[in-house]
């Protein structure tokens, strides 16, 4: 609610700062990317969400549970200290770097199928990269605290620098600032691409390996894994173009200064 409200705010301020209206054509162009970027970031989540369904009802061969999956990987891989645990939640899997624990939702943790393979190496593919010292994953874990910063108050930051929250017409310093606090979000979604894919292929390494999935199951495994990495993608296009539109508005409102 308050992202759209804030949408809002900067759409009428635009509006208002600038009588012209062959002004706000670019600025137009960014809601249409921006539209077609949600719609697209829907039908990639629908289509994950088909393709888990349809893959947690295709049982294993071997008949493993998500939990032994994910045990039997950290073993492989030599390591002890990481917990596997089941998490409340659909499609909530995560691997937490903080206590060393595999979260796999309930599904994943007790089901005995294709997706819940998948999910289960997939979340242990982030603890051997953790274990290995990945240097995407540390990066990704040292902008943390800037990114929660950052994106709590960027929106604040740059309706002050638009000159809504009072401070007249405005001010390009505090508006670049909103600007710079909204780019750690842009780094981080930039980031997770890298660290996603390189999970994805670590977990369907070692399914191979192993033998754990059979070709066939191999390859529906791939497909979802690659559906999940396609939802970051388009969350990460998503980012760079909403940072774009805010070094257009800066850049715009600095040649009419
Ligand atoms: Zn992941």
């Amino acid at each position: 609610m308050a992202h759209i409200l804030f949408k809002v705010a900067l759409v009428l301020s635009l509006m208002h700062k600038n009588k012209n209206l062959y002004f706000m054509i670019p600025y137009m162009g960014y809601y249409v990317i921006a539209g077609v970027m949600f719609l697209i970031g829907m039908l990639v989540s629908n289509r994950l969400k088909a393709k888990f369904q349809e893959y947690a009802q295709i049982p294993l061969q071997n008949g493993l549970s998500g939990r032994e999956i994910a045990e039997k990987m950290l073993r492989d891989h030599g390591i002890y200290d990481v917990q596997v645990i089941s998490s409340p939640g659909f499609l909530s899997d995560h691997y937490n770097p903080d206590n060393k624990t595999v979260n796999l939702s309930e599904d994943v943790f007790q089901g005995r199928s294709i997706s819940s393979a998948a999910v289960a190496a997939h979340e242990c593919g982030h603890a051997v990269q953790h274990a290995t010292q990945y240097n995407m994953l540390q990066l990704r874990s040292k902008l943390v605290p800037a990114v929660k910063i950052g994106t709590s108050l960027s929106q604040w930051v740059i309706l002050a620098g638009l000159g809504i929250m009072g401070f007249g017409h405005g001010n390009q310093t505090i508006l670049l600032i909103g600007i710079l606090l909204f780019s750690f979000s842009t780094i981080f979604s930039v980031v997770t691409l890298p660290v996603e894919y390189d999970a994805s292929n670590r977990a369907l390494a070692w399914l191979n390996q192993t033998n754990v999935t059979t070709p066939q199951e191999h390859e529906k495994a791939s497909d979802a894994l690659k559906w999940a990495a396609r939802t970051y993608v388009v969350a990460a296009i998503s980012s760079v173009a909403t940072l774009l539109y805010y070094i257009l508005i800066f850049l715009n409102r600095r040649s009419n200064d």
